[in-house]
């Protein structure tokens, strides 16, 4: 068993990072998102550990993540497009993944023989150095175990992938505690993929044409053919069966109120737990914290032991729709209205 390190992120700890990188080996780095498990883009061999320590389907393909904006000649044949140039503008480095045209450099493991690449320029000061050291494009999913909540701090990814990996780099709690919002240039249209803290609304700034893919809100097929293979899989799943209350506080207290016992739990909007006088966790107040909180949150319940989890709905538009998709996905899409 390999065994796995929690450093911080000193430059000394950067450099021996960068240099297991550089020999194929992968590392958990922070990001202002979720914790990335990072390995050089243009090597297979190292890409193709992060499938195999994740269980991830390799039809589900990887993000590229960038520390300077010349690192794109690599990755794109598309630079150019005014939306591109318009995108990286107003949201690099930040929170916002693009999908672009690739170029035949990057490999079919990253792109699962699509022909587009995904392309982020996070805003996180160690990932940035981290890559910077590196001199090459880091492929970097979520640090977690495939299928479990996407992890926001260095000992969640020690929880999930502890024997697996040499080293997990500390950058703190994530800030943004939600991946990147995912956007595909279509055109002169954005289609997102992928709702997060870069809201549709902040999105309008750049076009008034955007269109929310039908992946964000529905049910997907495994079988079918998507624009987004990820969209298809189990997502975000603590231990606990998670079910989604649409409903207003009255009517959620109702509808919970028998069911609060032993290992069942309900988890509320911040100033509503008085309302419970048992197993209640809060997951913030605003929509940005309960982005912020949603998948601590939920590993919070597998070390509760709980088996059942009913959840407060999120608002369904800006912030509170990228938690409202990933809550949709923990719950497997068991969403009660009242
Ligand atoms: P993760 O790395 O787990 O945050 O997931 C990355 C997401 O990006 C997955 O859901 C993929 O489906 C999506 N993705 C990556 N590359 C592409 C691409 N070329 N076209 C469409 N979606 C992509
Ligand atoms: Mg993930």
């Amino acid at each position: 068993m390999i065994k796995t390190t929690i450093l911080d992120a000193s430059t000394d700890n950067i450099i021996y990072c960068a240099d297991l990188l550089k020999n194929g080996e992968v590392v958990a780095m922070p990001t202002e998102t979720v914790y990335g498990l990072a390995a050089n883009i243009f090597n297979d061999k190292a890409v193709s550990k992060i499938f195999e320590i994740k269980g991830r389907p390799q039809d589900n393909p990887l993000i590229c993540h960038i520390s300077n904006i010349s690192m794109l000649d690599e990755l794109t044949i598309d630079l150019h497009s005014e939306i591109f140039q318009k995108l990286i503008e107003k949201f690099w480095p930040g929170p916002l993944t693009v999908i672009v045209p690739r170029n035949k450099k990057v490999s079919n493991l990253i792109t699962a023989n699509l022909d587009t690449v995904a392309i982020r320029f996070p805003s996180h000061i160690v990932s940035r150095k981290l890559i910077e050291a590196c001199g090459f494009p880091l492929a970097a999913p979520s640090a977690n175990l495939s299928g479990k909540p996407s992890p926001t701090s260095a000992n969640h990814v020690f929880y999930d992938l502890n024997g697996r990996i040499k080293a997990i780099l500390d950058g703190g709690i994530c800030e943004v505690g939600l991946e990147s919002t995912i956007v595909k240039i279509e055109d002169d249209s954005l289609r997102v993929l992928r709702p997060g803290i870069i809201s549709v609304d902040m999105l309008k700034e750049v076009t008034e044409n955007i269109v929310l893919d039908d992946s964000v809100l529905n049910q997907i097929d495994p079988n079918s053919t998507v624009i987004s293979p990820g969209t298809k899989y189990k997502h975000y799943s603590p231990n606990a069966d998670i079910v989604l209350v649409d409903s207003s506080l009255d009517d959620f207290r109702t509808y919970v109120s028998d069911k609060l016992k032993e290992n069942v739990w309900c988890a509320v909007f911040d100033g509503e737990q008085k309302c419970f006088d048992k197993n209640v966790l809060t997951f913030g107040y605003n929509e940005k914290d309960q982005a912020h909180n949603i998948f601590m949150v939920l590993r919070k319940f597998d070390e509760l032991g709980a088996s059942k989890v009913f959840f407060r709905c999120p608002k369904k538009e800006n912030i509170g729709l990228a938690v409202y998709n990933r809550l949709l996905r923990a719950a497997a899409f068991n969403l009660v209205v009242l």
